[in-house]
């Protein structure tokens, strides 16, 4: 059977990613892998879900935890991400909060709520891979958001051709790949840009709590209820997730927004799974109505320690011309190579005889440009294994300079 013919065109956009195809080869033990960005296990809050889970399934409690729920999410989980938004500067109430499976799912309902095929999604010059995996079932064209340029928003709007631009995407706080932030400037700009341009702005906070160093910056949200008065005149929705702090197996999510905006994410939600786990959801509420902060506090002295020990390797073992970001939060550490060295060949090459791991840069630009750059991330891996994976990372690139 000629399966290509039965399925609808939008598939033809959804390619399975050579590099997610060779990332599964890094099962072996002996592959020091700084590939994946995900949280290390040994850091999850596993006691607190263990009691989490048990008083969910106790008697009183069974029959709402195991039962079908509403869309919109466990009111007690909502309350405590009106209390968190709250305190990020964000002023909301219950009805400005969906709960998603995971900030993935947000991102694939918002981009079913906002394109149509031909329309236009301003993305960073690298962006989250993810993002635009699932923005891609839509269809859209991407074009470069980069606040830092003086592009005009009427550049922006003909460059859309026939579509028009419906959002700007950006992940703001030490994102994936790149762990740069968005200074608060370039925030403010994002939102004139916006205005002019009247399309939204999703603002990916999937690291937001994971701040090691320097000020927080309030969130682009916000920034612009500070000039709009309030959410519900706002163009900016903000896409949240316990994934990075809490756990991410238990795919819990949410958006903050309009409420006009989130009532028709509740439609989508409800013909697409009608609502997220409810005993997850429970769980997730009472691990951080009783620990968010004293839990985030402790993953993050691990995780600053070893962006540190990352940065210092790469200091000591990086050949000259190679140039790296130094991330404030997050995962993550982006390098840049001369411009006629490929990443995806040196990863071919460092997982033969290396045994390093690493994600090519290129995979993150909707254009397929940056095949000198790569994401490090150093989340999963303790100091003295990430001195000697840079180290030969360090040794591989030297090599391949003096070639
Ligand atoms: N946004 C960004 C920037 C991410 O890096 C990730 C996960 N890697 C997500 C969203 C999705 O995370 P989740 O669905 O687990 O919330």
């Amino acid at each position: 059977m000629d399966w290509q013919q039965i399925f609808a065109a939008r598939n033809e956009r959804m390619k399975a990613s050579e590099i997610r195809e060779l990332l599964k080869l890094l099962e072996q033990p002996d592959i020091i892998s700084f590939a994946g960005g995900i949280p290390d296990p040994d850091l999850f809050p596993a006691k607190a879900f263990q009691e989490a889970f048990s008083a969910a399934l106790t008697p009183e409690m069974q029959a709402t935890a195991l039962q079908y729920s509403v869309s919109e999410g466990y009111g007690p989980l909502r309350d405590w991400i009106v209390g968190e938004m709250g305190r990020l500067g964000v002023p909301c109430t219950r009805d400005n909060i969906l709960i998603t499976s995971g900030s993935q799912q947000a991102l694939d309902y918002l981009g079913k709520l906002m394109l149509s095929a031909g329309d236009t999604a301003l993305v960073g010059w690298p962006t989250y891979l993810g993002a635009l995996g699932a923005f891609n079932a839509y269809e859209p064209r991407y074009d470069r958001l980069d606040p830092e340029t003086n592009r005009s928003a009427a550049d922006y709007a003909e460059a859309a051709g026939d579509g028009r631009v419906k959002f700007a995407y950006m992940s703001v706080d030490f994102a994936n790949p790149t762990g740069k932030t968005l200074d608060a400037a370039m925030r403010e700009r994002v939102i004139d840009l916006a205005d002019e341009l009247d399309i939204a702005v999703i603002e990916d906070a999937a690291y937001q709590s994971l701040r090691y160093e320097g000020e927080a910056l309030s969130p682009v949200l916000a920034r612009e209820i500070v000039r709009k008065g309030d959410i519900n005149a706002c163009r900016t929705i903000y896409c949240g997730s316990f994934s990075k702090t809490l756990a991410p197996g238990l795919r819990v999510g949410w958006v903050c927004g309009a409420q006009e905006v989130i009532s028709q994410l509740v439609l989508l939600k409800q013909a697409a799974d009608l609502h997220s786990s409810t005993i997850n959801q429970m769980a997730i509420a009472t691990v951080a109505q009783a620990q968010f902060d004293s839990h985030v506090a402790k993953i993050k002295t691990a995780y600053r320690a070893r962006r540190d020990a990352m940065l210092a390797a790469l200091q000591t073992h990086m050949p000259d011309g190679v140039s790296w970001t130094r991330p404030e939060g997050g995962m993550f550490i982006w390098l840049e190579l001369p411009t006629h060295l490929r990443s995806a060949d040196l990863l071919a090459q460092s997982l033969r005889s290396e045994r390093v791991a690493f994600v090519p840069g290129h995979a993150f630009f909707a254009d397929g440009s940056g095949t000198n750059t790569m994401r490090l991330s150093f989340s999963r891996t303790d100091e003295a294994v990430i001195e000697e994976g840079i180290a030969r990372l360090g040794r591989l690139i030297a090599a391949a300079l003096e070639a």
